[in-house]
């Protein structure tokens, strides 16, 4: 906590500092890798979920539209996987 100074009690008219900025820590982002590839590979394992309702509900319904969304949400599933690998 250093170079703060409170002005008031709510700290709105506190100074800003490097403690303000929780990314700013690289040991903090090292920290928190494990954590966010965690976050990733569940975004992973409920965008696959929907992927394979999408697919069967599509496909049933003959809707072009709702199979198209599978496929984008599969597209999003490479997203989250590069960026899994990205903070590795
Ligand atoms: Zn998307």
């Amino acid at each position: 906590m250093s170079n703060h100074v409170t002005l008031s009690p709510n700290n709105n008219l506190r100074k800003k500092s490097e403690d303000d900025i929780p990314w700013y820590n690289p040991e903090m982002i090292q920290d928190n890798a494990a954590e966010s590839q965690k976050k990733l590979l569940r975004a992973c394992t409920v965008s696959i979920t929907l992927i394979c309702i999408e697919l069967v509900g599509g496909i049933i319904a003959n809707s072009l539209a709702i199979v198209s969304d599978a496929v984008h949400v599969m597209i999003d599933v490479v997203g989250f996987l590069l960026a899994a690998w990205a903070v590795s």
